[in-house]
């Protein structure tokens, strides 16, 4: 008999590795107590009484948005102008030059990297990604029939931009274009940075590159606002005018994290090249795939980004309101971090933000290891190379203790 489906989705299942490890962190919370467990699984901030952190200088702005702005349509596919503007200032405000470039509003960053997928490669083309990163990257790819290759990310510590040049070479060789996604700052699953300097030697070696063909940096910032540096690290983006014309960066913003929306689904592709025929021609694509996938973005969570970061007085209670979280998961990785030095518990270099994670380095033995700290009531989530601890979910008094904890049972 023949399938329905056709061939490429035909067998398709999505495995949510975070989905079902929390699924079973709840139920050993319902068997053994609250206190008993460590749930360190799900990538959304929680408060030290273990509530979902949703900030109420953005839901009460949210209250305030008439109902009609709720249920109408959004102004336009490639997401209302005042969203946009909004993006802009949110993103490059702080800069003291011009940054050209196109915005697309987008259903969350996913919407972003997704499509960015499918606009630049052919189907049976190499997107390079992390060593270690986000799980969906792969999954989009495949989406797309896309292949994916990895570079590594860390060597001694830091950022491998030797194993990142060798990686994007090879690429380039074999299909005369370079797609290549870098997570950062507060990269998931690490938690790490990549200094001012490391991204200049990024961009550097992207310009030379792309004398051998067209290079594209999809540059994830899921997690900017919860940087330790605040808008600050912002000025990175300045760095993106010195591309050359055969180069591009698409920045995948995300109001997920940055607002506690991430069921409002708002984010945008921000498109940044010298080259103003290719800048046109990524923005028609993107507006023509919204068309086809996801039609407009949700109205009213592009509302309240706007009215959010728009309004000075709004902006100044939510700027407030995100700072004591960005520093109480700061206080959240001190304790976690400075016990897994002290313990020798290894872990993948951290900066900052919403995640650390255990090195496992036999992917073989992961799964196992995983299941032995679930029996002492400690969830994690099995991520590529490691373990990963989601502190922005876990409580300060469960983190006291927890490295050596691990530690014993790996
Ligand atoms: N990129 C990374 C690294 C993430 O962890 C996430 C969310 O977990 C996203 C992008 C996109 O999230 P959303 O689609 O909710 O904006």
């Amino acid at each position: 008999m023949n399938a329905f489906l056709n061939k490429q989705a035909d067998g398709k299942v999505m495995v949510d590795k975070v989905f079902k490890a929390a699924v079973k962190a709840r139920e050993a919370k319902l068997q053994y107590g609250d206190d008993a467990v460590v749930d360190a699984t799900l990538g959304t901030l929680f408060d030290e009484e273990g509530t979902f952190v949703a900030f109420d200088s953005v839901w009460g702005v949210y209250e305030g948005i008439d109902k009609i702005q709720k249920a109408k349509y959004a102004a336009s596919i490639q997401g209302n102008p005042r969203f946009r503007e909004a993006v802009y200032n949110w993103l490059f405000g702080e800069i003291d030059e011009e940054i050209k470039c196109e915005i697309l509003a987008t259903p969350g960053g996913a919407g972003a990297i997704s499509s960015t997928i499918k606009n630049i490669l052919n189907p049976g083309e190499t997107v390079i990604k992390p060593s270690q990163g986000w799980g969906p990257y792969k999954t989009m790819a495949k989406e797309y029939g896309v292949t994916l290759t990895d570079y590594n990310l860390f060597k001694d510590g830091c950022f491998d931009i030797e194993d990142f040049k060798s990686t994007l070479s090879n690429v380039m060789k074999l299909q005369g274009k370079v797609l290549v996604i870098i997570n950062d700052p507060c990269h998931n699953p690490t938690g790490y940075t990549m200094s001012s300097d490391e991204w200049d030697q990024v961009i550097s070696f992207v310009n030379n590159l792309s004398k051998e063909g067209p290079v594209v940096i999809l540059n994830d910032i899921a997690y900017v606002d919860f940087n330790t540096a605040g808008s600050s690290w912002k000025q990175h983006f300045k760095k993106y005018k010195t591309l050359n014309e055969n180069a591009m960066a698409i920045i995948a913003f995300s109001t997920s994290k940055t607002l506690t929306a991430y069921g409002a689904r708002a984010g945008a592709a921000v498109c940044i090249t010298k080259n103003d025929n290719e800048l046109q021609k990524f923005i028609n694509a993107g507006i023509y795939s919204a068309r086809s996938i996801w039609s407009t973005v949700n109205n009213s969570a592009m509302e309240l980004f706007a009215d959010v970061t728009m309004i000075e007085e709004n902006k100044t209670l939510y700027l407030k309101e995100k700072q004591k979280y960005v520093e109480l998961i700061k206080d959240r990785a001190n304790i976690f971090v400075t016990e897994a030095n002290a313990v020798g518990l290894d872990i993948y270099p951290f900066r900052e933000g919403f995640f650390v994670t255990v090195k496992i380095q036999d992917d073989s033995e992961k799964e196992a290891l995983n299941l032995r700290l679930q029996e002492k009531n400690i969830f994690t989530v099995e991520v590529d190379g490691g373990l990963r601890i989601a502190i922005c979910s876990v409580p300060k008094r469960k983190l006291i203790g927890l490295a050596q904890r691990i530690k014993d049972v790996l």
